[in-house]
């Protein structure tokens, strides 16, 4: 036979209370310590002191109705609490709907109750709360290795993160005393010829040594700057504040400002299709991607030749894509080229420090876009980017 159980019987009714008891007792499934209350306030007190299996409580007390208590028996001090059975009169049955409601386990009409009946009722009572028990126990089990999976998680990315960071520190060490030797060398050479030679150089040389001063001092400005950027998107600290912007017109005025820029080699086209209206997005970060593009379409078309930006709106996205006819990118080379610090192996002389497009594709994220690439060596290279027109903030 399973452990004894306890069990407390709540009634004023003395005669009941003995009824209980003797079919209890005949019970030859289970065994049974009772005890007795012939009111609410001592029913409570016993609950109070004693860990109970079960409580069969009669609907009708006189200091105390049977939904009282069991409002009673919810509050804290009885926790865990003991399951319930509710015992009523004839046509009682609408209040035990209601204790049924209030958490009630079951209930039972007093008049005509057989052993068999209360036996029942009690031990299913008793199965249900210990398989109530078990589960809870299994769920906060699984939700303490869900804790502890998501902390290991949480753990496994800010180890990452900071790998990263660690790897991209010393890539900055190894870029920056790279990239700036060379353009610093030819500043010393420049600045020093001028020192020297200064009033013995004409005119023209002495302006075309200021010019590669110039040229190479902006050259380490932008690297300093792509690093700062970059670095800001590492960190996860760039601002993103999207507002309504006019992309067409947008657009126009970036182009207008390149085509200042660029030598008549190469022709700027802009062309624009479908509904742009509804765009919301960041100016600073779409000119980070834009400028990016644009640079890297002129900069890898030594050769000149067309270079294309579309512009495409539907309902939902919009979708531009920059196209150049330039020297193209090895099919091995394209799946990294959007991770920092990586170059395509056909680069040559051409300067760069391999941070542009995971600067563009940092922007892209933070609007929840896309950013692709196609390319063929010695045909060109387009790389699309599709934008929702709304991004979720
Ligand atoms: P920077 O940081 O100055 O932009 P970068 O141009 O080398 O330097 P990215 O813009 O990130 O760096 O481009 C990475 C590489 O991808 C380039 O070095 C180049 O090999 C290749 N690439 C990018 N765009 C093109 C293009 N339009 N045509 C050919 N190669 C390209
Ligand atoms: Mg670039």
């Amino acid at each position: 036979m399973p452990d004894t159980r306890t069990l407390l019987i709540i009634d004023d009714c003395a005669e009941d209370r003995r009824i209980y008891r003797r079919y209890l007792l005949k019970d030859s499934h289970q065994s049974y310590q009772i005890l007795e209350a012939d009111s609410a306030k001592d029913g409570l007190a016993l609950c109070e002191e004693i860990l109970c299996d079960v409580i069969l409580l009669d609907f009708c007390l006189p200091d105390m109705t049977g939904l009282e208590i069991l409002d009673q028996l919810k509050q804290e001090r009885f926790e865990p609490p003991a399951p319930v059975i509710m015992l009523t009169g004839q046509g009682d049955e609408e209040v035990a709907v209601q204790a049924m409601k209030r958490g009630v386990q079951d209930y039972l009409v007093k008049q005509h109750l057989k052993p068999d009946v209360l036996q029942l009722a009690v031990r299913n009572v008793i199965q249900q709360a210990q398989l109530e028990s078990v589960l809870s126990k299994t769920k906060e089990r699984q939700r303490l290795i869900i804790q502890q999976a998501e902390l290991l998680a949480q753990t496994q990315a800010a180890l990452l993160r900071e790998q990263k960071l660690n790897a991209f520190k010393s890539q900055i060490i190894t870029t920056v005393s790279y990239e700036y030797r060379t353009p610093l060398t030819s500043i010393l050479a420049a600045a020093s010829t001028l020192k020297q030679y200064g009033d013995k150089l004409d005119e023209s040389k002495q302006q075309r040594f200021l010019q590669i001063i110039e040229q190479k001092a902006r050259h380490m400005g932008k690297l300093v700057d792509d690093l700062l950027v970059f670095h800001q998107f590492e960190l996860n600290k760039a601002q993103f504040k999207p507002q309504p912007l006019d992309l067409c017109h947008f657009f126009s005025e970036l182009i207008e400002e390149q085509r200042e820029k660029v030598s008549n080699r190469h022709q700027l086209l802009y062309k624009i299709i479908g509904d742009h209206k509804g765009f919301w997005g960041d100016g600073l970060l779409l000119r980070q991607i834009f400028v990016n593009l644009m640079s890297n379409a002129i900069k890898y078309s030594p050769d000149g030749g067309n270079i294309e930006l579309h512009l495409i709106g539907n309902d939902s996205q919009v979708i531009f894509y920059i196209k150049d006819q330039g020297i193209g990118i090895p099919i091995e080379d394209q799946e990294n080229l959007f991770q920092a610090f990586s170059r395509g192996s056909n680069v040559d002389t051409i300067p760069g420090t391999g941070l542009g497009l995971a600067i563009a594709q940092a922007c892209v994220e933070l609007h929840g876009g896309d950013i692709t690439l196609e390319s063929q060596v010695g045909r060109g290279t387009r790389v699309t980017v599709t934008l929702p027109k709304r991004p979720l903030i």
